[in-house]
Formats: structure tokens, C-alpha cells, sequence
């Protein structure tokens, strides 16, 4: 039986970066840079407002003040999206307007409030010195300063630094197209009400959303009753995949239905991995495509997607990071006790004082699906015997981007 990291290992040292692809910045969310992104200009362009208000030579503000303003004929105005044609001379001053590049001569802004304006003139009741409420050209970005490198997922916020700097369109890493069957004679497809015996599937909608979540593409191939021939002819239509996911069928009841297909169109690396949940993990190739075949307990199908899907798809999406990341924390409530695999806990973490601490979602049997319900992380149990103390340090695989929520 593989370790966690063996497993790991042998199914990451599989997958590469796909090839790119130039998309629309808008349509760029959760998708990651082929390339290093590299401002085209400066940032702000030009030099510009960062009010309403005036623009003067500062020399001629001098000392300003209420009691003593200094008057400036008013020469003429620049709203944003304009350019002053003209260069403003000494006793001269211009309106301006949020944006608007500043005016050649000038080079200082005195806000609106600090103004008094009548026909033709404007008094400063204050000093404007030099740079006064004026945005640099390029103070923040400089022309051809790296934005993002590449590996880097594309938010919100690197969408709006791209965009400001001229990055559109831009390549990033094809999305993965992950095909997904379910197997068991036992499923009912979703919409459908269970047969005697029969139970409702979980894990086919669980994967289409969590590869979707994970940046991939899902492909639904549906369910496979446990028969050989009902599984190939499922599995022919997983053909253009870059990685087949499949459920149940690899436990030590009926393992040799996905390994049988793997060992006849293809190959088989391994199908037992020391965890908990999750020892019946499969994975091989069918033909020329990865097969990772999760056991079919709902927490288990979960889990082990988490620990070696979602990389495998982080991956092939070309994330300079695949793993979760991972933090210290405090274990409350319920002891756990330690097994010779190594466990994965599900659990909420809260931050209290400074410290995070987890709280286990309850029963953790690989059937109690509510158990993944809340849960924001995998709390990383070593192998071992004894028990993992409530207070004790543990380290925990964040599940998702957010930081906890606050206790109390
Ligand atoms: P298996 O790995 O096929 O032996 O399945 C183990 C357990 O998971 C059984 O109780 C199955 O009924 C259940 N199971 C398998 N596939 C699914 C699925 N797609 N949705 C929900 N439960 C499943
Ligand atoms: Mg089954």
C-alpha cells in the first residue's frame, strides 16, 4: 500500500501545463497565465488630478491663505478624457477635474474647497506645493514591470491590473476536461426516485462541481451499472478527456471492475493508497488518458479528489501551486484517535484570540456526507496510535480561499 505522498507523487508526475490558449480578459477568471504578464505602459499614463480643483504652478501659490489668497486668472478648463492644448503661464491657473492629465506648465492641484472662483480668476486660500494632489505617471506600475508571472490565477484584482496595463487578451492554460462516471448497480441518476435498494447518487453531482470548482471541465458520462461491458462502452465516451474520474467499483468487493478495464485498454500504477478515508484509490491510464478511480463512499470520493484530483487539475491548468495550503491549528472538542493510516478529518476552523482552532463536523464514517457539510478544512492526522488531545497542535489543509470565520 502507497503513502499519501507516494500516491501523490506518482499521480502529479503525470500531469503537465495543457496548452495555451488566448482568451478575452473578462472571460479570464480562475484561469492561470501561460506566460509572465508584463505591463505594456506606466500606470497611472500619464500624470494626472486626484481632485476637483485647480491646476497652478506652485511657485505662484507661494504662502496662500485665508487672509492672504493669491489671486490666478482663470486660463481655462480640463475635464477627464481631455488635454489642456495649451501651456499655462505664471499668474495663471486652470480648472481641472478628477483624472484629467495635468496641464504642461503646472505642478500642483489646489482642491475646489481651498478656493474662492469669480468671473474670469480664482483665489488659493492655501499653499499648493509641488506634486499636491497629483497622481505620477507611472507611480504605480512601470512600463514593461512584471504584473503576474506566469502560474499565476487570475482574479479579480490581477483582471483589473491587466486591463489597466493594457494585458488583453491573454494566454492562459487550456482548461482541463475531466470526464466523470459513476458505477454501482445500486444509483438512481439524479431527478430519479430510488428503486427498492437502490439510493440516490452524490457523487456525480459532488464531481461536477468540485472539478468545475477546481477550474476544470466537466464532462458528465453518467452511471455505469457494475458490468464490464456497461463500463467500456461508458468509458468510449470519455475519449478527448485529459483525465477520467470515476466512482465506486475499486473496493476490495469489486475493485476488478476498473482495475480489469485499466489492465485490458491500458495500464494500472497502483489501488490502495494508506489513508482514511480513501484506501480503494485507483489509478492507471485508459488508453492514453489518466484514470483515477475514487472509491464510491461520498467521503471518501471527496477526500481523495481533494488530495489528488484537484492537484492533478491545478496542474494541467498550469497553477505554479497545486496544493491547499496548509496551517496550524488547535484541535477542540472531541479527541481523535490515531490509525495506522494516515486520517483526514473534516472540520470548521474559527479564529479565536489569535489562534485558530478546528471543531470536528461530527461523525466522520465515510457515509456521513453532512460530515463535509461546513467543513473549511482536513485536520492531518498522523499514523500512529493514541489519541490527538483536544488542545493539542494538528495541521490542517485549508479547503477553501476564505479565511475562517471569527468564534466567540
Ligand atoms: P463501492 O466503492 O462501489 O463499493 O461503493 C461503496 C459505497 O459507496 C456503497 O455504499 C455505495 O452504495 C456508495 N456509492 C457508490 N457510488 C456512489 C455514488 N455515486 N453516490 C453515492 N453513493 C455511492
Ligand atoms: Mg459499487
Amino acid at each position: 500500500m502507497l503513502s499519501v505522498e507516494e500516491a501523490r507523487e506518482r499521480i502529479l508526475a503525470r500531469f503537465t501545463p495543457l496548452a495555451a490558449e488566448v482568451v478575452p480578459l473578462p472571460d479570464a477568471l480562475g484561469r492561470v497565465l501561460a506566460e509572465d504578464a508584463v505591463a505594456r505602459e506606466r500606470l497611472p499614463l500619464f500624470a494626472n488630478s486626484a481632485m476637483d480643483g485647480y491646476a497652478v504652478r506652485s511657485a505662484d501659490a507661494g504662502a496662500a491663505s485665508a487672509e492672504q489668497p493669491v489671486r490666478l486668472r482663470l486660463a481655462g478648463e480640463v475635464p477627464a478624457g481631455s488635454v489642456y492644448p495649451g501651456t499655462v503661464g505664471a499668474g495663471e491657473a486652470i480648472r481641472i477635474l478628477t483624472g484629467a492629465p495635468l496641464p504642461t506648465g503646472t505642478d500642483a492641484v489646489l482642491q475646489q474647497e481651498l478656493t474662492h472662483t469669480g468671473e474670469g480668476w480664482v483665489e488659493l486660500l492655501a499653499p499648493a506645493p509641488a506634486g499636491n494632489n497629483v497622481r505620477a505617471a507611472g507611480e504605480d506600475v512601470a512600463a514593461g514591470a512584471l504584473l503576474a508571472p506566469l502560474g499565476t490565477e487570475l482574479g479579480p484584482a490581477e483582471i483589473a491590473l491587466l486591463a489597466a496595463c493594457g494585458v488583453h487578451p491573454v494566454r492562459v492554460g487550456r482548461r482541463p476536461r475531466v470526464a466523470i462516471l459513476s458505477t454501482g448497480d445500486e444509483l438512481a441518476p439524479l431527478g430519479e426516485t430510488p428503486k427498492p435498494g437502490q439510493i440516490r447518487e452524490s457523487n456525480g453531482p459532488y464531481l461536477v462541481a468540485a472539478v468545475r470548482r477546481a477550474g476544470g471541465e466537466p464532462l458528465r458520462l453518467g452511471i455505469a451499472r457494475d458490468r464490464e461491458d456497461e463500463l467500456r462502452e461508458k468509458l468510449a465516451a470519455a475519449r478527448g478527456a485529459d483525465l477520467i474520474l470515476t466512482s465506486g467499483g475499486v473496493s476490495v468487493g469489486d475493485y476488478d471492475l476498473v482495475k480489469q478495464i485499466l489492465d485490458e485498454q491500458g495500464t494500472i500504477e497502483f489501488w490502495r493508497v494508506r489513508m482514511r478515508p480513501g484506501k480503494p484509490l485507483a489509478f492507471g491510464t485508459l488508453g492514453d488518458t489518466p484514470l483515477l478511480g475514487l472509491p464510491g463512499n461520498p467521503v471518501s470520493a471527496a477526500v481523495t479528489f481533494e488530495l489528488f484530483g484537484r492537484p492533478a487539475i491545478r496542474r494541467m491548468l498550469g497553477a505554479a501551486r497545486v496544493e491547499r495550503p496548509r496551517v496550524e491549528v488547535v484541535l477542540e472538542g472531541a479527541d481523535i484517535a490515531r490509525a495506522e493510516r494516515r486520517q483526514f478529518v473534516r472540520a470548521r476552523l474559527e479564529s479565536r484570540g489569535g489562534t485558530l482552532v478546528a471543531l470536528t463536523t461530527g461523525a466522520q464514517d465515510s457515509h456521513i456526507i453532512t460530515s463535509l457539510r461546513g467543513a473549511t478544512a482536513l485536520l492531518v492526522i498522523p499514523e500512529g496510535a493514541g489519541l490527538v488531545r483536544s488542545g493539542e497542535h494538528v495541521s490542517a489543509l485549508l479547503l477553501n480561499d476564505a479565511l475562517p470565520w471569527g468564534g466567540e
